[in-house]
């Protein structure tokens, strides 16, 4: 008996050795477009790793991360926002890659030492053509104005998106400035915050809100949509930048790192920096209508193209990540649901 479970043991440690030896990577994404298909066959062609993908809702798969524990197979973990990158981070779940090619491609202010972004999207305002004036609304601050009472539409203030937004505006103006700030939009709120952010976009169209705030994403979505009743809302709608005047529109960021408990430790790190190189970069960032991470990379995306230049905010993402928790905080204490 002792010896049959011995046997088990050795087999099971056999069978470990095996599966760090071949050249495979696991690939736990958030992401699921068609053309990350491209992108994935085309790493293992350069380098005859194989990709084997688990993909998940956000949430999902860093709790799945998080149940496996020391036994996940996991090598890579891609995800959006920062706010759930940085959560991947304080769990200890990420191990430091010190690259040359990661630092020397990837910005310094959209990496930290074990996360890197891969493509940035903007948070814009999208405005009622007929209800709304583009002056009314040149910044975020605007939205809290209490000339737009009864006009501002939202998704939940725990959501991600709002959360990194809350935090730069932290990082920028302070906490007391900040909380005034989702006071007011509160109290200028069209409905009880609900939806997603094309949902807003929708509401905008629909004259149930004058304006609301959306990731550039899905605002280039909808333009490039075929459907009719899609191009309806965006004729209705039009489209700021928020902030040019001084810091910048707020950006967020698609990204990932290596794992901790990651198996195939060479091959994790070969994938990051494929993911940086021009190619990757067009495909990952364009698969959902974003913009490449690495810098003087030309993106054709007619929907990217017609919003025009802007000014990002070049706020590090690891302060959007570190204001995470005092951002949930202030929502809260404002009443934004
Ligand atoms: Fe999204």
């Amino acid at each position: 008996m002792k010896y049959a479970r011995l046997t088990a043991a050795l087999m099971l440690a056999a069978a470990a050795i095996a599966q760090a030896d071949e050249k495979v990577l696991n690939l736990y994404s958030a992401r699921h477009y068609q053309t990350d298909e491209a992108l994935y066959a085309d790493f293992t062609k350069q380098t005859g790793i194989r990709i084997n993908r688990i993909e998940g809702k956000e949430d999902e798969l860093l709790e799945r991360i998080r149940n496996e524990g020391a036994n996940s197979p996991a090598d890579v973990f891609l995800t959006v926002d920062a706010a759930r990158l940085a959560k991947a981070h304080e769990l200890g779940l990420f191990a430091p890659v010190s690259s040359k090619l990661l630092e020397s491609r990837i910005p310094a202010n959209l990496r930290t030492d074990d996360w890197f972004s891969f493509s940035t999207r903007a948070r814009v305002i999208v405005y009622n053509k007929a209800a709304v004036k583009a002056d009314e609304v040149r910044t975020y601050q605007d939205l809290a104005n209490p000339r737009l009472k009864g006009k501002v539409c939202s998704r939940s203030g725990s959501h991600p998106y709002n959360l990194s937004l809350m935090a730069s505006i932290i990082a920028h103006q302070g906490e007391p400035a900040a909380e005034s700030w989702a006071r007011g939009m509160v109290a200028n709120f069209a409905r009880a915050p609900k939806g997603g952010d094309t949902d807003q976009i929708k509401a905008v169209a629909a004259g149930e809100c004058g304006v609301a705030l959306s990731n550039t994403y899905y605002v280039a979505r909808l333009m490039r949509s075929t459907k009719p009743e899609d191009l309806k809302v965006m004729d209705a709608v039009a489209v700021v930048w928020p902030d040019q005047a001084t810091y910048g529109t707020h950006i967020n960021v698609s990204g990932g790192g290596m794992l901790k408990t990651a198996p195939h430790k060479e091959a994790a790190v070969k994938f990051l920096e494929y993911l940086a190189s021009d190619d990757a970069q067009r495909y990952f960032a364009d698969g959902n209508n974003e913009w490449p991470a690495v810098a003087g990379i030309k993106v054709a995306n007619p929907a990217l193209e017609k919003l025009g230049p802007f000014k990002a905010d070049n706020l590090p993402v690891g302060s959007l990540a570190m204001y995470q928790v005092k951002a949930q905080m202030i929502f809260d204490r404002a009443g934004f649901k």
